[in-house]
């Protein structure tokens, strides 16, 4: 290698002048002589302290101190706090030395973990991070001219963790629940403007010295620009530091021409809501890094913060009432920006499509409510994967723009765009920006500017790119270095981009003004943001995917039924609330601590508590309602039976059998519930729904197979494996034949996120089966059933007791599974199916939020390759043009496809950061659904309701007879996915509906039931926010809704006299 560069500055001179730099700069190195020592150049412990260990891990309010418990410091053996999670207060009076007259001085605190100042009346001031990393906060200016003698007292709360929580070995380890935290520094120390000043102009130089191209003309005045303020800057006599930093200035005012990209900034502090800590501990970083930002905006008033999640405003309001005051002040004047839109930065494809409508429905209002504006952009820059249907969503909730970066993290392909259109499902477009700075949680160094340079893929098209800059995941924010330093750049430094503080709104708004003349024309992404990475989340924490799906379904039959039973009016607010919370980006996918979950299962008892409290309510008041309507001809004992889904059901189903013994029913199954087969209509209850079932079920049983027979379908179980083979007699087919239902074990070893991911090389290391063979029992055997127990042990220490199901009349097979999942490690549980499916396309289709998308089963390019493992909603189905088979499901959303094989994932047992992740008993259920044609006229959609939604019975004695309808849809292709009363209008009714086949349908007639609900005034159009978009025509109790494109949403709200 030569010495000597093509430039005139030497390569091996050029490191010997960076390291210099480095030195001059260092907290470490010659701190008695350099110039980063001088910035605090005096410093006093602060001697009378006073602190309170708060017991047993609880976090109290400040209103909750007494100040009788509190104990001297200095009287404490160590100053060393723990255990992990506990909370330590103190109290610190502080007297400025009379020396100190006239000089700035800050508090310095450190330790080790996160902390908040309070003054005395219980305000937080700002948050401080202990530790020696790189984000560490450990300054709180105190005043910046002291009178000398000057007496403060302050709280500080001490919380014994970290920003990031306290993994052991790792980040993501399962927490050490034994850590300590010492107190390192608790002083007073005289803060150095000219000096720090100074310091920031130089480390800028030194910074573009190492970052600029070596053979670039300013790299190497940058380079010897900063030797020489060494050389002119004697640390030990500051008349010297004038004149040095003149040569900082001259070098720093020569300017870009007109071509420099522009950075909008915007000050941002992800807060993950829970992940490496509870939902109670981001309650308080909340304030710590909220306070912080407060005080970083009365210094720098172009400053603009963004901050999403209405949920941690409202935590904070309640909270810190007097910081939200604050915070209220900066958002009028514009600096404290609220963003998103959403209740919390939830995942994005696992919740339901009516799931994220109510995430912009409650956070949308809330933010219209609080601070007087709809959040005009989405913001969810650290979710795995983002649903195709979220641009329409978006729009329906008055937001046009879209801000993520999380598809810089795709482990397979390049994500091509930086800023886009993004067209949804239906054909909505957003404007979409994926910061290139690849993070949410920029430092604004010089390399991170030239970075976002050379990584924005719309160069040329577009001069303009968004970095959000500040600490996050743990909270945190910006610090003031990183104000110090963009607004340098804001003054435009020659070679470095431009930056401008700014908001989201602003980037935007200048993007639109930029693209809005004939030559600009921005490429379109189609479809999901299918996110290459993070896989495993579409499967891990089971109990929690349970959770999030059984509440979405208690949720919408309680509000249906709050309507079909003429109750009064029920606020489930708070219920959604803690649905929406729990959908979190790190709770529902799986990501957090054990901890964590704690809270989610608690809530989802909670949701489901009150869900069934209500359902039993109502279903009593529909039977009420009913009593007292003799029908002679009906005199014996009736089901009530109700349906919630938009389409009248004909089918089996069971139900509690009353004590009395007089009941009419044709099958009593093998734990003693009743069986019947009813016919329901659409959005109703019947209280006459029993009818004689057309079909029966046959069971016979050799050596060699059980084999179950209706008039649709023929299941073979075989005796010693338990696989099963499927006939279909409409088409006169083998559907499988090859046996499938085989359960797999594949060693399931990540690279580093370990909840997070499952690899593609998981597949080729399968595990064996402890005992293949299984034990089957046949429990049921028709007329309207047939119910099979099958049992296998997985390994040595886990069962799995299957109850396949097939009922008379009906071509789904259940697969009831009961699973006690003790001490795996790093295993997925699969069941694998072999069909003899040959889709022409090589495509299979996938349930998705209010729609559905295709995704290829081969592996032709690596962007096929890269969907190994691919999530849906209740639903995959692999289809030739006239038939076609769909594996349904009650609560999972892992799953995949290649050629003509399908399986869904079931369990995982990673280990960090929770050690128990899915070990225990597990409860869920998933069916084969043969059909003719393709899955639209097949039914796919209507039977994956019908499994999620089973129709709720009831038995009543006497001679009740009754039955209607709250709607009567005419379109098939279009389903009813929420009825609820309308927010601001208890009275009225919002009816949520969308296109589920993928295409046009004209004249969509809504019929509404004047006994139940009245008659009606008026309708109209709404979004989702429930605000009016357009009136429409209505007679006879019946509303045309027009034209439905494919996988279009409306909601149609209801006036009633
Ligand atoms: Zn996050």
């Amino acid at each position: 290698m030569s010495v000597l560069t093509n430039n005139t500055i030497g390569e091996a001179k050029r490191k010997i002048l960076l390291d210099r730099f480095e030195k001059f700069t260092s907290d470490i190195y010659y701190t008695d002589v350099n110039f980063k020592s001088k910035v605090y150049p005096e410093r006093r412990p602060i001697d009378d302290v006073l602190y309170y260990s708060v017991p047993e891990l609880a976090r109290i309010p400040f209103s909750d101190l007494n100040s009788n418990l509190f104990k001297p410091l200095n009287e404490r053996s160590n100053r060393t706090f723990g255990p992990s999670w506990s909370t330590h207060w103190f109290l610190l009076n502080i007297t400025v030395p009379d020396e100190w007259a006239g000089k700035s001085v800050h508090l310095i605190w450190n330790s080790s973990s996160e902390a908040l100042i309070f003054n005395m009346k219980g305000v937080p001031l700002q948050g401080l991070t202990g530790g020696d990393g790189g984000d560490k906060r450990h300054e709180f200016p105190l005043i910046s001219k002291a009178f000398g003698g000057d007496k403060y007292s302050f709280y500080i709360e001490m919380a014994c963790n970290g920003l990031f929580g306290i993994g052991g070995a790792t980040m993501i380890s399962e927490p050490d629940k034994d850590r300590t935290f010492e107190l390192k520094k608790c002083e007073i120390a005289v803060f150095d403007e000219e000096a720090y000043e100074l310091l920031m102009d130089f480390k800028l130089i030194a910074d573009m010295a190492a970052h600029l191209p070596q053979d670039s003309n300013r790299g190497s005045q940058a380079l010897l620009t900063a030797n020489k303020i060494i050389n002119k800057c004697d640390t030990r006599d500051r008349s010297t530091w004038g004149d040095a930093s003149k040569i900082a200035k001259s070098f720093l005012n020569q300017h870009n021409g007109d071509s420099q990209h522009t950075i909008y900034s915007t000050g941002h502090c992800h807060i993950d809501v829970a992940w490496l800590w509870p939902y109670d501990e981001t309650k308080r970083k909340c304030a710590r890094s909220w306070s912080s930002q407060l005080s970083i905006m009365n210094k720098f008033k172009d400053y603009k913060f963004s901050q999403s999640q209405a949920q941690l405003y409202e935590w904070t309001k309640q909270l810190y009432p007097e910081l939200y005051e604050q915070i209220k002040q900066k958002v009028q004047e514009g600096q404290f920006v609220p963003v998103g839109g959403s209740w919390v930065e939830m995942d994005g494809i696992l919740p339901s499509g009516e799931s994220m409508a109510r995430q912009f429905l409650y956070g949308q209002r809330f933010f219209k409510k609080e601070f007087g504006k709809y959040c005009t952009e989405f913001w969810l820059p650290d979710s795995f994967g983002y649903s195709g249907q979220l641009p329409q969503i978006m729009k329906l909730s008055n937001i046009d723009s879209f801000v993520t970066q999380k598809m810089s993290w795709n482990n397979i392909n390049k994500f091509p765009h930086s800023t886009m259109h993004w067209q949804g499902l239906d054909g909505s477009r957003v404007w979409a920006h994926f910061p290139p700075m690849d993070n949410y949680c920029s430092q604004v160094h010089v390399k991170d500017m030239l970075f976002n340079v050379s990584n924005f893929k719309q160069r040329g098209a577009s001069n303009i790119s968004l970095c959000l800059f500040g600490f996050g995941d743990g909270g945190g924010g910006p610090n003031y270095d990183m104000l110090e330093r963009l607004t340098r750049f804001e003054k435009n430094i020659d070679s470095v981009p431009i930056a401008k503080l700014s908001s989201a709104k602003d980037f935007f708004d200048r993007l639109k003004k930029e693209q809005s003349g004939p030559d600009h024309q921005l490429e379109v992404w189609h479809g999901e943001l299918y996110f290459e990475l993070h896989r495993g989340c579409y499967t891990s924490q089971a109990s929690t995917k349970r959770g999030n799906r059984f509440c979405q379904v208690a949720l919408r039959n309680v509000e249906i039924l709050n309507l079909m039973s003429r109750s009064d009016d029920l606020d489930l607010s708070e219920e959604w609330k803690l649905l929406l919370l729990n959908q979190f980006h790190d709770v529902l996918p799986g990501s957090s601590i054990g901890l964590a979950y704690v809270d989610a299962i608690d809530y989802y008892r909670t949701i489901t508590k009150n869900c069934e409290d209500h359902i039993s309510t109502f279903t009593n008041q529909i039977k009420s309602t009913c009593d007292g309507n003799v029908d002679l001809n009906h005199l014996h004992d009736h089901v009530l039976t109700i349906n919630t889904c938009s389409w009248d059901r004909s089918q089996v189903v069971e139900y509690a059998l009353p004590n009395d013994s007089n009941h009419n029913v044709a099958q009593i199954s093998h734990d003693g519930k009743a069986l019947s087969f009813v016919k329901v209509q659409q959005l109703g209850y019947d209280f006459d729904s029993q009818k004689l079932c057309p079909d029966q079920i046959q069971l016979t049983s050799t050596s060699d197979f059980i084999q179950i027979k209706n008039q649709f379908v023929r299941l073979q179980i075989n005796q010693q494996s338990g696989h099963i083979n499927l006939f279909d007699y409409r088409m006169n087919r083998w559907v499988i034949e090859n046996g499938g239902n085989e359960f797999q074990l594949f060693e399931d070893v990540p690279l580093f996120w370990d909840a997070w991911d499952v690899e593609v090389y998981h597949v080729d290391k399968p595990i064996r089966i402890h005992d293949p063979n299984v034990k089957l029992e046949i429990l049921e055997s028709g007329p309207l059933r047939a119910c099979v127990k099958l049992q296998i042990q997985l390994t040595q220490n886990s069962r799995l007791t299957q109850f396949i199901k097939v009922h008379a009349n009906s071509s789904r097979i259940d697969f009831h599974t009961l699973v006690d999942w003790n001490h795996e490690q790093h295993v997925m549980l699969k069941s694998k199916f072999p069909t003899t499916i040959y889709s022409p396309h090589q495509m299979a289709s996938f349930d998705a939020q209010f729609g559905h998308l295709q995704r290829p089963t081969h592996r032709n390019t690596s962007w096929d390759w890269s969907k190994f493992e691919v999530h849906c909603q209740m639903w995959f189905d692999l289809s030739e043009f006239d038939f076609g088979l769909a594996i349904l499901n009650d609560c999972k959303h892992g799953c995949s496809v290649l050629n003509n094989e399908m399986s869904i994932s079931l369990l995982r047992s990673p280990k960090s950061p929770d050690v128990n992740c899915d070990m225990g008993h597990h409860e869920f259920t998933y069916s084969l659904y043969s059909h003719e044609g393709n899955l639209q006229s097949g039914n796919v959609i209507q039977e994956a309701y019908q499994l999620n939604y089973p129709l709720i019975c009831k038995t009543a004695s006497g001679n009740s007879y009754g039955k209607d309808s709250l709607f009567d849809l005419s379109a098939h292709s279009v389903v009813i996915d929420a009825v609820k009363r309308a927010e601001d209008d208890r009275r009225s009714v919002v009816v949520r509906l969308y296109e589920s086949f993928g295409g046009r349908v004209d004249h969509v007639v809504l019929g509404v039931s004047k006994l139940i609900l009245g008659q009606v005034k008026r309708v109209c159009r709404v979004n989702i926010l429930e605000e009016e978009l357009e009136e429409l025509e209505f007679q006879d109790q019946h509303v045309d809704l027009g034209v439905f494109g494919a996988f279009q949403i409306q909601s149609i709200k209801f006036e009633f006299e």
